[in-house]
């Protein structure tokens, strides 16, 4: 932690092995008036019987000006989309620092990252701030918990990240966040 980033690479040279990059890529559009933002795939796979064929990502995946407010999107990626941690190797490595707690002197820190990542949604790839939402409705904000609770209660995920303190993974899509939002301010 703080220190250094260690980047350890494994090299796929098969075809096979190829052919899923694009899937586990996205372009990110992003709206220059609320933040909202949407995942393109730039590839996708159909399968037929024991076959998987190939193929590039249907598109556009939102209209020329956004849905919730109606401003320009700025586009962005590819980004990689596809979940960032193995949650095994991370719940192993957890449980391995737990069992040495005297040999890290960071643990607490170490072992909060790592709990936090075991907790975070695993498939999805961007998080909102509660923060920024309330920015751009220039309402008060809602505590984490029952922000939470609406969009659970809506048949949603949620979870943090680690990458922000108010930051917050969700599987709902951003006119269910805002829905939420709407309840909150009136
Ligand atoms: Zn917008």
């Amino acid at each position: 932690m703080d220190f250094y980033v260690r980047v350890f690479v494994r090299i796929y040279t098969s075809a096979g092995a190829m052919k899923n990059t694009p899937l586990k890529l996205s372009y990110v559009y992003q709206c220059t008036g609320c933040d909202s933002f949407h995942l393109q795939p730039l590839g996708r796979t159909v399968s037929k019987n024991t076959s998987v064929r190939y193929l590039p990502g249907f598109g556009p995946i939102v209209p020329q000006e956004c849905t919730d407010c109606g401003k320009k999107y700025n586009m962005g990626g590819p980004i990689w989309s596809a979940p960032i941690h193995d949650q095994d190797w991370v719940t192993s490595i957890l449980s391995d620092v737990k069992s040495m707690k005297a040999r890290y002197p960071a643990f607490d820190r170490i072992s909060a990252v790592l709990t936090t990542i075991s907790e975070e949604l695993p498939d999805v790839p961007l998080f909102v701030s509660l923060h920024n939402l309330c920015a751009t409705l220039k309402c008060t904000s809602p505590s984490a918990v029952v922000f939470r609770s609406a969009v659970i209660n809506a048949g949603y995920r949620i979870s943090g990240t680690h990458v922000n303190p108010l930051g917050l993974k969700s599987d709902a899509l951003m006119e269910v966040i805002w829905d939420i939002m709407r309840c909150w301010v009136s």
